[in-house]
Parts: C-alpha cells; sequence; structure tokens
C-alpha cells in the first residue's frame, strides 16, 4: 500500500517537474527568444521607399558614393565640386534622386564640404551616431536611408544656426 502511494507520489513529482518544464522552455522559445529577434530584426532592417541590397547599391553607385551612402565614409575636404556651386537649383540623394536640400539653403561654411542651414522638409532622417566616441546628429536620406553628413550648431545665426554638412559624393545637383 505504501509503496503503491509512493509510486503515485513519484509520478506526480515527474509530472510537476515535466510542466515546470516545460513552462520554462515554452516561455524560453515561444515568448522570449522571438521576442529577442523581432527587436533585433526591427533595429537592422529599417523599411524605406526604396530598398536594394548592398551588391544592387555597389553596382548602381560610383565607389565613393557607395563609401559614403552605403557605409557612412565622409569623401575629403574639399573634394567635392558640389561645394564650390553656386547654381540655382536642388540638390537630391544621389542613391534614389529625392530631393533633399534646395540651392537656397546652401552657403559656404569654409569647412570644405557642401553645407547647407536646412534642409527640404520631410526628406531628411534625423539619427545619431557614436562613431567617434561621442554622440553626433547623422543625417540621412529618409527615402532611401543612405548616409549623407551630420548636423552641427555652428550655422548662420542669422537663420537656422544649423550646418548641414553634407559629403557631395551623396548628392546631385539638378539646376533649374
Ligand atoms: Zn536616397
Amino acid at each position: 500500500m505504501i509503496c503503491k502511494y509512493l509510486s503515485i507520489c513519484k509520478i506526480l513529482i515527474l509530472d510537476n517537474n515535466k510542466v515546470n518544464l516545460f513552462v520554462k522552455y515554452f516561455f524560453l522559445f515561444v515568448v522570449i527568444v522571438p521576442f529577442f529577434l523581432s527587436c533585433q530584426e526591427a533595429k537592422e532592417t529599417k523599411k524605406y521607399n526604396v530598398a536594394m541590397s548592398d551588391s544592387e547599391w555597389k553596382n548602381i553607385l560610383p565607389q565613393l558614393s557607395y563609401n559614403v551612402l552605403r557605409k557612412s565614409f565622409t569623401e575629403p575636404a574639399f573634394s567635392s565640386s558640389l561645394n564650390f556651386n553656386k547654381k540655382s537649383g536642388y540638390y537630391a540623394c544621389r542613391g534614389c534622386k529625392k530631393p533633399l536640400y534646395s540651392s537656397e539653403n546652401k552657403y559656404d561654411s569654409g569647412s570644405g564640404w557642401p553645407s547647407f542651414d536646412r534642409e527640404i522638409k520631410n526628406n531628411i532622417e534625423y539619427d545619431i551616431d557614436y562613431k567617434i566616441g561621442y554622440p553626433r546628429t547623422e543625417l540621412k536620406c529618409s527615402n532611401c536611408g543612405g548616409h549623407l553628413g551630420h548636423m552641427f550648431n555652428d550655422g548662420p545665426r542669422e537663420t537656422t544656426g544649423k550646418r548641414h554638412c553634407i559629403n557631395g559624393a551623396a548628392l546631385i545637383f539638378i539646376e533649374k
């Protein structure tokens, strides 16, 4: 009788352990792991109107433009002819052709990169990067996510006070 009772208890304990294990693994693999994976995915694959694979971008862009737009490189100062461009028109994203800046908002900052005091509204995405150890405001094309440059607070005081410091290789100029 006692033996029978003990064996029933044993089965119940085992079953309880099985239930506990099931609950643990359920939360681990069905709730927690997918949650972290989805967070990771959301961070890595933000959806843009223009989305191409890395090799597709590489095929359609000149090497320097690819390095800037897709790999966040910075072109050498004073290397872009657009730095000295004073014609009327607008500056579009070299990757997706979305108009990003108007010549009316271009000014000579003396920095060696095309500089603007404001963007064409809604066409620039603001992000933060820590690549050189401290936070900087990164500017991206809101249509394709291409890296353009950074924004600083030493722009013209009489207008916005902002300096959009943009790599010329990330832009194409469309004359009016
Ligand atoms: Zn773009």
